[in-house]
């Protein structure tokens, strides 16, 4: 019996401990950390071995082939003596893909991602097919395999799950765009970062696609310089493409196979030329599996979007406020103002992950009357837009800024709450973040 060691025991680690166990490997999990209760729960009932608040090396370092969560970096000193000593470490996503069939879409990129798999998925449902949401949503993709028989999977993959893989091979792949991100865990270097993005490529073939963001510079260079076997398929707000998606005259265009497809953007619920980028990318996968065009239009119109990513969330004596949480870096956040038509009062700040805030200067300018900073350390924003914006203030709770919103906000405004950071400073998560403005909001 060969021996499957698990570092990490979250969704993808206790998913990937029941697919192991299913297929016939000696399974071993073990965490650092605290096991959540109801990880625990499923690993005892399925007989599997545990350990949590240490890793003991010598159940480890015998192990035949380790899964490493997506968490847990490469430099982690077991991580580091398994390398050594030639064991191979991959991912759940590799793990999981070895037991299926199914078509996979993988979705990658520094923002969209989420809103990208959620749409397809949506879209793909719609249009009668069997297919699942998985990778960094929901259910472990490794749980959905073990269990479901799915013929298609839409996959949201981050960097880390795209580092551990070796044979895994999306049909169709998606790559939203790269900005700089999770520097921490490439050694402070940005192209260790593009290339940990572009490996969602790697193993395609000719008969294989790749849709992505033409408009985005650091994908053109890549792409310049690099040979890629798939079919291309390139979306932008920008040019005409001869295969893929563009926007001319309020229609999104999609052409694959010298076939062309049109539909008004004005059937996107969603707000946002983001959002329309998503949406190209999206209705480009539905095309590719010969979703039926009044099919892709029906869905485009009733997704409603993913909570906390520019969600609308009342509209109080005509001011609307809307929650943007998910916005952890400054070119999420570019986009949210982007999207704003009416003048907005503007919650943000958080944890800094070494932001420049100068490509949103022009937007604050045009857009921005009041900034509400809400953080620990609110200097580098004041000094940022201190001289552009007349209203700015510093808060220390969710409600403390809502209510300042309130009161400096006119009927016609938004309140948009897009921080650019992360939330830890003063919440547990970003959705704890998001949780507690709407409820501020709901109590005003
Ligand atoms: P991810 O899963 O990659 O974090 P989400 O869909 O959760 O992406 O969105 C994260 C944040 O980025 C939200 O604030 C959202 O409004 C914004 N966003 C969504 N799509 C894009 C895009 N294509 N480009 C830039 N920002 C985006």
């Amino acid at each position: 019996m060969k021996r499957l060691v698990i570092l990490g025991a979250g969704e993808s680690g206790v998913g990937t401990a029941f697919l192991g166990k299913q297929k016939g490997y000696e399974v071993f999990v073990s965490d650092k950390q605290k096991i959540k209760e109801k990880y625990k729960e499923v690993l005892k009932h399925n007989e599997i071995d545990w350990e949590e608040e240490t890793h003991t090396e010598n159940l480890i370092l015998n192990a035949d082939l380790v899964m490493k969560s997506p968490g847990i970096p490469e430099k982690a000193p077991i991580v580091q003596k398994l390398v050594e000593k030639g064991v191979t470490v991959i991912s759940e996503i590799e793990f999981a893909a070895q037991y299926t069939n199914a078509t996979i879409i993988g979705i990658t990129g520094s923002n969209g991602k989420t809103t990208t798999a959620t749409l397809t998925h949506h879209i793909l449902k719609q249009g009668g097919l069997n297919v699942a949401l998985a990778g960094n949503i929901g259910k472990s993709f490794a749980l959905q395999v073990a269990e479901g028989n799915y013929e298609y999977y839409v996959l949201e993959l981050s960097s880390f799950q795209l580092d551990g893989i070796i044979h895994f091979k999306p049909h169709i792949a998606i790559l939203t765009n790269i900005t700089e991100d999770h520097l921490d865990r490439y050694d402070y270097k940005f192209e260790n970062y593009i290339a940990s993005k572009f490996q969602i490529i790697k193993n395609q073939q000719e008969t294989d696609f790749f849709i992505y963001d033409a408009d985005d510079k650091i994908i053109e260079k890549w792409i310049d310089n690099h040979p890629i076997a798939s079919q291309k398929l390139p979306f932008s707000l920008q040019r005409k493409m001869k295969n893929g998606a563009y926007i001319e005259n309020e229609n999104i265009t999609i052409t694959t196979d010298n076939k062309t497809l049109q539909m008004p953007t004005k059937s996107l619920e969603l707000q946002g030329n983001h959002n329309l980028k998503n949406a190209m990318a999206a209705s480009t996968v539905a095309k590719l599996l010969s979703i039926r065009k009044a099919t892709i239009r029906e869905s485009l119109e009733n997704f409603h979007g993913v909570e906390h990513r520019l969600e609308t969330v009342l509209k109080i004596q005509n001011v609307t406020y809307i929650n943007d949480s998910k916005a952890t870096n400054v070119n999420a956040t570019f986009y949210a103002l982007d999207s704003m038509t009416t003048p907005t009062v503007w919650i943000l700040g958080g944890v800094d992950k070494g932001n420049n805030y100068e490509e949103l200067l022009p937007l604050v300018n045009e857009k921005v009357k009041a900034i509400i900073c809400l953080g620990l350390d609110n200097e580098k924003i004041i000094n940022a837009f201190g001289n552009i914006v007349q209203v700015i203030t510093e808060t220390h709770t969710m409600k403390e800024a809502v209510q300042f919103a309130y009161r400096l906000s006119e009927r016609g405004d938004t309140v948009l709450l897009s921080p650019a950071c992360a939330s830890f400073d003063l919440f547990e998560n970003y959705e704890d973040r998001g949780r507690q403005f709407k409820e501020a909001v709901r109590n005003l």
